[in-house]
């Protein structure tokens, strides 16, 4: 049963067949999913979704496959917390995290689009996937790769963090560590797509990858009883997340899901690397490409593939965008932690600094519905805040040695 009609070019709307196809022969925009809504209003109602297993697929209809779902049957439906104690700290009512930090199996909300990924590989048939990563898409993609028996070919940059590294071989890929940042990863991997038959996920694989992010969007009002927040906050790397939140949520209200979206959004990043929190804070909608420089890895993209689309969301909805520096970012790990017992990455440090930023400057206001989008986990970081924890107290294997160093010191 498919409510996918083909593709159609974001640009100037021309149609194409579902095929590994990304960008527009005519105009270079590029594709997305194009859904018979009609079709998908008749079939999901809350009540069916409400009746699946809670995953990633109980909305099946909005995503872009033909047959049923092969991978990921256990990702998603991730846990929307209640932030009492940091919603104290920051001094606001009403604050959520939805916590993809603990997503099934690799930790960070990868997990969401390479499931949709892999599902549409194989469809089309390939025998082999590939990806270019900032880290997360590693993990996510040579692990559900590893249960598909599927041939991996991941590329990374080649400075990336250990847990990264780790968190992608233990799975057994073929790993290739490119001397060069994201951006010149990127490009070779499109070369390496021409040239070879690969389902590159985040590449020629892409319009139905992207698709994935949207179930995030759709369980944080699922979640919040059928309702869209006023304010949700995103880390933005390549920019997609962003646009596909906003995406899912306008979905589910025209399908009658739940009412307006009064939504505002906003972009997240590391000073460091923030080329589309300047374009937004300039009023631009150029993207200048940058050369990132920042502990925030899993966000280091110069240049954004839906840059543009990523700062036309944070417009279109009234929200905006900021950075914070790497110090910020740090603080912001350690304050979730301590408050909500959440270890996030550097990507969920980003996103909780510049919440708690655009609250201080009083551009989110303190008595409205705030989500805040915590993507990863931090213990594949740890090298970010190492230097920045206490340390443990050594103490001899007796009493006398725990009262003198730990309850009289
Ligand atoms: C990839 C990633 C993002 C950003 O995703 P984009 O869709 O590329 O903007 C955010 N957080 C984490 C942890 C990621 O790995
Ligand atoms: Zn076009």
């Amino acid at each position: 049963m498919s409510y996918v009609k083909g593709l159609k070019c974001r640009e100037c709307g021309r149609p194409y067949p579902k095929q590994p196809i990304y960008v527009c022969e005519y105009c270079f925009g590029p594709l997305e999913v194009d859904y018979d809504y009609v079709k998908i209003k008749k079939d999901l109602t809350r009540e069916a979704i409400e009746s699946r297993p809670q995953n990633l697929w109980r909305y099946r209809e909005l995503l872009p496959i033909d047959g049923e779902p092969t991978d990921g049957l256990h990702s998603g439906f991730t846990p929307l917390v209640r932030a009492k104690n940091l919603g104290k700290a920051l001094g606001v009512k009403e604050l959520y995290i939805k916590d993809d930090s603990v997503s099934h199996p690799t930790f960070s909300f990868k997990d969401r689009v390479v499931a949709v990924a892999l599902s549409k590989a194989k469809e089309f048939g390939f025998d082999t996937v590939a990806c270019a990563s900032t880290g997360n898409l590693a993990n996510s993609v040579s692990a559900q790769a590893a249960v598909a028996n599927l041939k991996r070919y991941i590329f990374i940059p080649a400075d990336l963090e250990l847990g990264k590294v780790i968190g992608t071989l233990i799975y057994n890929p073929v790993l290739v560590a490119v001397e060069g940042n994201y951006d010149q990863v990127n490009r070779l991997c499109s070369e390496v797509a021409l040239k070879y038959k690969w389902a590159f996920v985040n590449i020629n694989i892409r319009p139905f990858y992207a698709e994935g992010s949207k179930t995030y969007g759709y369980e944080i009002a699922e979640q919040l009883g059928w309702r869209a927040p006023k304010h949700i906050i995103t880390p933005c790397a390549g920019g997609s997340l962003i646009t596909k939140i906003w995406k899912g949520l306008n979905e589910f209200h025209k399908l009658g899901l739940i009412d307006k979206v009064g939504t505002r959004m906003y972009a997240a990043q590391a000073t460091g690397c923030a080329p589309i929190s300047t374009a937004v804070k300039e009023n631009s909608d150029i993207i200048k490409p940058v050369k990132p420089k920042t502990i925030a890895k899993s966000l280091a993209i110069g240049n954004p593939a839906d840059g543009v689309y990523a700062v036309g969301v944070t417009k279109e909805s009234g929200g905006w965008a900021e950075d914070i520096s790497d110090d910020e970012i740090v603080e912001a790990i350690k304050l979730l932690a301590t408050t909500e017992g959440i270890f996030t990455e550097t990507a969920g440090g980003v996103t909780l600094g510049v919440t708690r930023k655009l609250i201080e400057q009083g551009r989110i206001p303190k008595d409205e519905s705030i989500v805040v989008c915590i993507t990863g986990n931090g213990l594949k970081t740890q090298e970010a805040v190492s230097e920045r924890i206490g340390k443990p107290i050594k103490i001899k294997p007796n009493l006398a040695s725990f009262e003198e160093n730990v309850t009289r010191r």
